[in-house]
């Protein structure tokens, strides 16, 4: 044995590769050989295949395996991996494949106290892709993540995605390193000749491929250049779908399948078009863009993917278009037609972007990290450092309380339409109990989207209104009251409260709680009401004081808000979260001694929610079931319309029930909290 590092590469397929994780296991395996590095890789043993051999330096171990779907999964023996590892020395384990060989090397590497490392090549959106999949995606999700914190590092071929991956994940140490590319001939073709505009899509004719979209763009781009074709490399399930698309948008004759082309042949393909457009709508790092720019061919991406900034500078080596508007593709591809100059240079934009993507370039980054990985304190990475120092890790409302991997911590799936694709992690602070983001979300991206921008006042609305002022009349406060509400769509209160006698009402309705409150209202008010909103602030302490800066002595604060000490981090029926709209949850306690310090008494603290009243259907029960007829989200029960009956009929008598009957027993995971301001409250 030498004294190199040896590193076990686990991988179900690899030499001779059928999927593209098997192709790029064999490429790394190789040049870490030629670097020094003692390659070990275990993978499934196939007929006529010998359980040993050494090639290019690697030394690759084969175990039985089952077939599923003609895909290998490799089966190894109980207790053979951990002999395995021990037998060759192994102090790195690096994972490429989910399975059940995975789940064994964990065991096997944990049991001998081996550094583990996983590449993240497969997303859950990819798993569930079937549609009989579909119904698993929250199970896998979690189980997927929970795989994760078992690993000492993940390594992701995007930014976007390593960035994602850490905010979920608590334990491993993220880092992006790309997947390679690299071509059977190498080096990058020169222009153009033929005089014939080409569009070339190379990839799995999947349906999140989103053809549909090119093939639009074609059309409305052909009628001014009915020379132009499209080349379409790749098979799959949507291709008669396409197929068909194509000829009823009169383009068959231009759009030519070529069905699978060999991946040796596709320099040739590329340096054919004048255009990469890739429609898709999901791709973890599109390595066939990287080729194509590898090629010195211009890129079309779409604002879908959340790798395209990442591979595509924005007029520099391609676009970055609407995935739902074929018009803008259409208008890039004339762009380019009319300028073959223009085009040229865009291409040799992106071959020196693509030269970050070379196995030599992928080579150099993986020595580092696996000789950091078995160093006693490794040296952060770069992206790592700064996606950890923007991660929110103490908590706001107590300041002792630190996410670390102790804490209890789960990951939640977005409950708005936008972003229904996202997850978020929450955590809660062991000391005060509060609940909390793990991550900064751009939430005031999705505020924009927020469906209650768009609530309108109906009879549900104005009883669920009318029920709360009802609620404040019996706490003591008189129709000459001042009032002031801190909420978004605060002016529908104002609209039902003042129907009712109730002035002056001020408002502040602010999509975006906390950094927009530098200029409060001027004028002092008897009650101030924070509905809804110091959950949703970046940070909720200003909330508070200049919610209670607005008050008079002797007036009245009343926060409505979720009360984390009565969530449980577990999906649950009953209760919403409202992700990733509520960064800071308090709980009852905490906000208690947050607001008492302010210089108020608390008056009382009730667990009910403004949306209860006795009235049918006029609750948060029944409003929470709404979801479920609609798309699951959020914004399905503030739209809702009497269509979605359609889609959970047989839930109608659970609806009623709860229509009738749901506002008695109400909700318990909201508070009201009542405070008074004491007269000789600090400012
Ligand atoms: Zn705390």
């Amino acid at each position: 044995m030498t004294n190199a590092l040896t590193i076990a590469l686990i991988t179900d397929d690899y030499a001779p590769a059928v999927t593209g994780v098997g192709v790029h296991v064999q490429k790394t395996a190789g040049e870490l050989a030629r670097r020094g590095l003692r390659v070990v890789v275990v993978t499934s043993r196939r007929r006529g295949q010998p359980a040993f051999e050494e090639k290019d330096g690697v030394r690759v171990h084969r175990v039985r395996c089952v077939s599923v779907q003609g895909f290998a999964q490799a089966l190894p023996l109980p207790g053979e991996l951990k002999t395995l590892f021990r037998d060759e020395g192994v102090r790195l384990v690096h994972f490429h494949y989910l399975g059940l060989m995975m789940l064994a090397g964990l065991r096997a590497a944990r049991a001998l106290g081996l550094t583990t490392l996983y590449t993240a090549h497969m997303t859950v959106d990819l798993l569930v892709q079937p549609l009989f999949m579909r119904p698993f995606r929250g199970l896998l999700t979690r189980l997927y993540f929970a795989l994760l914190e078992r690993l000492d590092q993940v390594l992701c071929p995007s930014a976007a995605q390593a960035e994602r991956v850490s905010q979920f994940t608590i334990r491993p140490r993220v880092h992006r390193v790309p997947n390679p590319i690299e071509f059977a001939g190498g080096a990058a073709p020169g222009p153009r000749i033929d005089d014939r505009f080409t569009v070339l899509y190379v990839g799995r004719l999947g349906p999140e491929k989103n053809l549909g979209l090119l093939l639009r763009a074609f059309q409305i781009f052909a009628q001014k250049h009915p020379r132009a074709e499209v080349r379409i490399a790749g098979e799959g399930v949507m291709e008669s779908e396409w197929r068909a698309l194509a000829k009823s948008l009169g383009i068959a004759e231009q759009v030519h399948f070529l069905g699978r082309v060999p991946h040796d042949d596709l320099p040739r393909l590329y340096a054919a078009c004048d255009v990469f457009f890739l429609p898709s709508v999901k791709e973890v790092l599109a390595l066939v863009a990287l080729e194509a720019m590898r090629c010195a061919r211009p890129v079309l991406v779409t604002d879908r993917i959340a790798c395209g900034p990442e591979l595509v500078e924005e007029g520099e080596s391609g676009w970055i278009v609407s995935a739902d508007r074929p018009e803008e593709a259409a208008e890039r591809l004339a762009r380019l037609a009319a300028d073959p100059a223009l085009a040229l240079r865009m291409g040799e934009r992106g071959l020196a972007r693509s030269r970050g993507y070379t196995l030599a370039a992928v080579g150099d980054q993986l020595e580092k990290i696996y000789a950091n990985a078995v160093a006693p304190t490794p040296p952060p990475a770069d992206l790592e450092t700064e996606v950890r120092a923007r991660r929110r890790g103490v908590c706001v409302f107590c300041g002792v309380g630190r996410l670390d991997e102790e804490v209890e911590s789960r990951v939640f799936p977005a409950e708005v339409r936008h972003p229904t694709e996202e997850f978020f992690r929450l955590w809660r602070c062991r000391e005060c109990l509060s609940l909390h983001a793990a991550a900064e979300v751009p939430t005031a991206e999705f505020e924009k989207r927020s469906p209650f921008l768009r609530r309108r006042l109906n009879f549900f609305n104005r009883r669920m209104f009318a029920g709360f002022h009802g609620f404040l009349g019996r706490l003591g406060v008189r129709r000459e009251d001042a009032l002031l509400i801190y909420g978004l769509r605060a002016d529908l209160f104002k609209t039902v409260f003042e129907q009712r006698g109730q002035f002056p009402v001020d408002i502040v309705d602010l999509p975006m709680p906390g950094g927009l409150l530098a200029s409060p209202p001027a004028k002092l008010h008897d009650v101030v009401v924070v509905m809804e909103y110091l959950e949703c602030a970046e940070d909720p302490r200003p909330v508070l004081t200049f919610a209670a800066r607005q008050l008079k002595p002797g007036g009245l604060l009343v926060i409505h808000t979720p009360d984390a000490e009565k969530i449980k981090l577990v999906p649950q029926e009953s209760h919403r979260l409202y992700q990733p709209h509520r960064i800071h949850i308090a709980g009852a306690g905490i906000l208690q001694r947050i607001v008492e310090k302010h210089g108020f008494r608390l008056r009382t603290i009730q667990h009910r929610n403004y949306m209860d009243t006795r009235w049918p259907f006029v609750n948060y029960r029944a409003f929470h079931e709404l979801p479920r007829w609609g798309d699951g989200t959020l914004n399905a029960a503030i739209e809702f319309r009497w269509t979605h009956l359609r889609r959970a009929w047989w839930r109608l008598p659970w609806l009623v029930f709860l229509g009738l009957f749901g506002g008695w027993r109400g909700d318990r995971s909201n508070l009201i909290a009542v405070f008074e301001k004491t007269h000789d409250a600090a400012d």
